[in-house]
């Protein structure tokens, strides 16, 4: 007996997002949710499930036998929270080093968790200045076990260098723990070039598929050891989530089902656009944002030089008509959404350059953005 077949099919607007994550999607990505009921313990979905585990090792070009991708269903979060609760020995520290509100949570982790941490704090304007990094952590290298730094702050864009702390990190004997939810699959990421031991992301940013999965790469070898760590979180353990990987081909506990469909799309389609490209579809999208926001006479908050061109923070200009809120909203009911800014009270807005964005879209969102302004009563150019 044959069952019946169900059609669906639906026409949806589409959306320019320019905020840090969901990204926009591709219509394929968004076909590929709609897929057959089926429950995730069956063979036909675990062996889906493997094939985008052991794509998301090759998009950082770790070797199978090397590194693995660990799942788990939730926001890019739940990887902070994963690596601090489970990669630290008993009694040993984390160290971070803290530029901005990412790193900031990594840390609250640790308090959360009671686990010693040494801050190693700069200016969140600012790169880490690595002779700071090393001296900090040759004063503390028989306590640190973990050290720890995102790769971009996605609350300025500031690009931070991974591959030097990781190798400072090497250095001392230390494992080096990357956020690098805002860049993977974006930014060409290198494990044994980049000296990163464990990275991380999340379905919806640089892979661009839907929300709802998040993985950490990360060394086999270390999270073998890690079963005797102390187990910090039930839910969020990774010994436990990988061993059972490994023993059952299936995750522990019941997966975001749909989300892995999308992204098995949304990794079919980063690999067929390629990894250079794709970073030379962003770097082009970032040049003409850089152009757009200097014809406005808006003002970044960093110099090109020292962030991803991935987000770009711009400052509130000093026009008294200037009202963000108002803005905001007239772009949303034309389809396009900016975000807000996340540096303490520096008032800044954020355009982030993420998923299935073409320089059209931008050239589109800035059209808008300019009546936006007009609107609002501010003069545009804006004079400074
Ligand atoms: C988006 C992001 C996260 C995860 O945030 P969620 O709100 O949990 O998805 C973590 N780190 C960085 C650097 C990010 O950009």
């Amino acid at each position: 007996m044959k069952l019946k077949t169900q059609k669906i099919s639906k026409t949806v607007k589409r959306t320019i997002l320019l905020n840090p994550g969901p990204s926009s999607t591709t219509e394929t990505v968004k076909d590929s949710l709609i897929q057959a009921d089926i429950c995730h313990r069956e063979k036909e979905f675990a062996e889906i499930t493997r094939e985008v585990a052991e794509d998301l090792v090759k998009i950082v070009h770790g070797k199978k036998n090397d590194y693995v991708a660990t799942l788990f269903a939730g926001s890019g979060t739940i990887c902070i929270d994963v690596a601090i609760g489970s990669l630290v020995p008993k009694d040993k520290k984390v160290l971070i080093v803290n530029n901005g509100f990412y790193n900031d949570r990594a840390l609250q982790v640790c308090q959360y968790y009671g686990i010693p941490v040494v801050d190693c704090k700069f200016d969140v304007l600012e790169l880490p200045d690595l002779d700071v990094v090393e001296k900090t952590l040759k004063a503390n290298k028989d306590d640190v076990a973990v050290v720890y730094m995102a790769h971009q702050e996605t609350g300025t864009g500031l690009c931070n260098p991974i591959r030097e702390v990781g190798a400072l990190a090497h250095k001392y004997g230390k494992i080096f723990v990357s956020d690098t939810t805002s860049t993977l699959g974006i930014i060409p990421i290198d494990v044994y070039k980049d000296n990163i031991d464990f990275c991380m992301a999340s379905s919806q940013k640089g892979i661009n598929a839907f929300t709802g999965c998040s993985f950490l790469i990360g060394k086999k070898d270390y999270i073998e050891k890690t079963k005797d760590f102390p187990k910090r979180s039930y839910y969020t353990n990774l010994w436990r989530q990988y061993s059972y990987f490994k023993e059952n081909g299936q995750m522990n506990f019941t997966p975001p089902v749909q989300i892995i469909y999308s992204m098995r799309q949304a990794l079919k389609e980063h690999f067929e656009e390629g990894e250079k490209a794709k970073y030379q579809r962003f770097m082009t999208i970032a040049k003409t944002m850089r152009e757009e926001i200097a014809k406005l006479g808006l003002e970044e908050l960093l110099s090109e030089k020292i962030t991803t061109g991935l987000v770009i923070a711009i400052k509130y200009p000093e026009d008294k008509n200037f009202d963000f809120q108002k803005i905001h909203d007239y772009l949303y009911n034309n389809g396009i959404t900016i975000y807000p800014g996340k540096i303490g009270n520096l008032p800044t807005f954020r355009l982030c350059n993420l998923g299935s964005l073409q320089v059209e879209d931008i050239l589109t969102a800035f059209k808008v953005l300019k009546e936006a302004l007009k609107e609002c009563g501010v003069a545009v150019p804006i004079k400074k």
